[in-house]
């Protein structure tokens, strides 16, 4: 930790630049822990920036050590950052009521905030016993997520792990998570998801003011679509030899395309589309579109009924029966899945698939079509998107 107080109660802080003589009167006193009150000990080597830690065997309910040079470095930058945009944060704060220290605490005219700056992995339940005490005192969490951890797989994509995914946050549709780097001094947002898998995702990562912090307004400023297209549709021409070559001989979901006679191979090219808010599913767009495909569409003819309600039931069947499962995104302002089935059905209706004849109900005016040669599923992949790749790039 970077604060301490003295035996008389004065607040010493590290966050300011300490020099050699300054560290070395402080090293002539005993300080203690701001929160259990017990004796700190000032380390200033030669690897981790200046710093305070408790002694042995100490339990001190708002610390966990040791902690990281990135995560020290990580608070005490953040902190500075925010001081210097003329923001009244506090370093450290313990908060009594709940035993918890917020990395950073800020007030504003109209709230208080409090910044997590988070380097280890922590259980979900922790993350979320912590986000609730917040919320409890009036206290609104911001997570931030330690740069150096999330890793890029490529331009543009991302593997983000069960935890990571947990520090997504703000309106469904404008969902962004935000990272830091102690040693750029730069906060940055990771919005516009696209997952293909439960961890790998497509996603666009921009640079973001420290207010942004504060005011959430990055929310509406992320700009710039990402031209996604390509890496989206090589991963859905790549899925079924994939998604067979790793499955065992009980997989429900080939074995219901099996049974109805279906190849994976040759599903149609409209299932298996990017739609908006499809991170709030864990299970692939892929296979949900595929499951609802065998459910509500198959079959049906072209003049046929087709329901809102209906392919909401039979997402939340599969749900119930495990083989459709939604991400735990305790911070996203959001209820259930149904606002990106309502996205694919958009899609469908503005790409002339589905024609509404009232709010929720609609007519299917062209059925999906099932190759029979992997030929003809190219040639048919490759008109569907030259078609509809305006659809897919629309901004909002
Ligand atoms: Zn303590």
């Amino acid at each position: 930790m970077l604060n301490a107080i003295t035996k008389a109660g004065f607040l010493i802080s590290l966050a300011g630049n300490s020099d050699k003589e300054a560290l070395r009167k402080l090293r002539s006193q005993t300080l203690f822990c701001p929160c259990c009150k017990t004796p700190v000990l000032l380390k200033a080597g030669s690897i981790k920036i200046p710093h305070f830690a408790h002694l042995k065997n100490a339990s001190c309910s708002a610390s966990s050590e040791p902690e990281s040079e990135y995560h020290l470095l990580g608070k005490k930058e953040l902190f500075k950052l925010l001081i210097s945009h003329g923001y009244d944060a506090m370093l450290e704060a313990y908060i009594p009521e709940i035993r918890q220290r917020a990395d950073i605490l800020v007030r504003t005219d109209s709230q208080i905030l409090a910044i997590e700056f988070q380097c280890s992995t922590v259980s979900e339940a922790v993350f979320q016993k912590r986000t609730n005490a917040y919320i409890q005192q009036d206290i609104l969490p911001v997570w931030v997520l330690a740069d150096k951890n999330v890793k890029a797989l490529q331009k543009n994509e991302y593997s983000l792990s069960t935890f990571q995914w947990l520090f997504l946050s703000g309106p469904s549709n404008k969902a962004a998570i935000q990272t830091f780097c102690p040693h750029r001094k730069q906060l940055y947002a990771l919005s516009q998801f696209i997952p293909y898998t439960k961890r790998k995702t497509i996603a666009l990562k921009s640079l973001l003011p420290p207010e942004a912090l504060i005011t959430h307004s990055f929310r509406q400023n992320i700009r710039g679509l990402l031209p996604y297209l390509p890496q989206w549709r090589a991963y859905r021409s790549s899925w079924p030899a994939k998604r067979v070559f790793s499955s065992n001989a009980k997989d429900p979901l080939l074995n219901s395309l099996y049974i109805n006679h279906i190849s994976p191979s040759y599903l149609p090219v409209e299932v298996g589309v990017p739609v908006k808010e499809m991170y709030l599913f864990e299970t692939p767009s892929v296979e949900w579109q595929t499951w609802l495909f065998l459910d509500v569409f198959f079959g049906k003819p072209q003049g046929a009924l087709i329901s809102l309600k209906e392919c909401n039931h039979a997402i939340s069947s599969r749900i119930k029966q495990g083989y459709i499962q939604m991400r735990n995104l305790p911070l996203i302002e959001a209820s259930g899945f149904k606002s990106v089935i309502e996205n694919y059905i958009l899609f469908l209706m503005n790409s002339g698939y589905l024609h509404r004849i009232r709010k929720g109900k609609f007519r299917l005016v062209e059925p999906f079509c099932i190759a029979q040669t992997a030929e003809q599923w190219h040639e048919m992949e490759k008109d569907f998107y030259f078609k509809h790749q305006d659809h897919f790039q629309k901004k909002s």
